[in-house]
C-alpha cells in the first residue's frame, strides 16, 4: 500500500475509456493505493487512471463534509439515467490550480459493483452525484477542461504546462 504519483495532465491514459474489471482478486491493492493517493492529495474522489491504472474503478470519500459518509469504492460503474441539472465549481487532482464551473445532472441512477463483484443500482443526488459524474468522466476519458470554451481551455493548458516546467 503506498501513495502513487498522480499522472500528468497530458498523459494519454486520462483520455482513454477505461477497461472493465474482470478479475476482482487483483483490485484490493490498486484500491488501497488509490485511497492512499487521494488522502495524500486532499481529494474527495479519484479514478484509477489518475494513478496510471487502466481499470474502471473510482473511489469517493465525503466524510469530512458528511460525518455519516463512509469511503466508498465503485467498480465497473455506469450512469444509467441522469435527471435535472445544476452548476458547481469543480477542481481536479489531475489539473492543479484549475477551477471550473461544470453543468451536470442533479440526480443519477448509477450501476456499479463492489470489490467482490456484487452488483448494485442506486439513485444518487447531492454532492455524491456530482463527484461520481466527475469520476465517471475520468473513466470515460473526459476531464473538466473539456467543458470549457476553446479559448478558456487553451489558457488552462498553458497554466498547466507552466506548472510542469
Ligand atoms: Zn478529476
Amino acid at each position: 500500500m503506498s501513495v502513487q504519483g498522480l499522472v500528468k495532465f497530458d498523459n494519454p491514459i486520462l483520455k482513454k475509456v477505461l477497461k472493465p474489471v474482470k478479475n476482482f482478486e487483483d483490485v484490493e491493492n490498486i484500491i488501497s493505493n488509490m485511497y492512499d493517493t487521494m488522502y495524500e492529495n486532499d481529494g474527495i474522489g479519484l479514478a484509477a487512471n489518475q494513478i496510471g491504472i487502466d481499470l474502471n474503478i473510482i473511489i469517493v470519500d465525503l466524510s469530512h463534509i458528511d460525518s455519516n459518509f463512509h469511503p466508498k469504492t465503485y467498480i465497473n460503474g455506469k450512469i444509467l439515467e441522469k435527471t435535472g441539472s445544476k452548476i458547481m465549481e469543480e477542481g481536479c487532482l489531475s489539473l492543479p490550480k484549475i477551477k471550473l464551473e461544470v453543468n451536470r445532472a442533479e440526480k443519477i441512477y448509477f450501476y456499479y459493483e463492489d470489490k467482490n463483484g456484487n452488483p448494485f443500482k442506486e439513485d444518487l443526488n447531492g454532492l455524491l452525484s456530482t463527484v461520481i459524474q466527475h469520476e465517471m468522466d475520468h473513466v470515460n476519458g473526459r476531464l473538466i477542461i473539456d467543458y470549457a470554451s476553446k479559448i478558456q481551455k487553451q489558457q488552462f493548458l498553458k497554466t498547466l504546462q507552466k506548472l510542469h516546467e
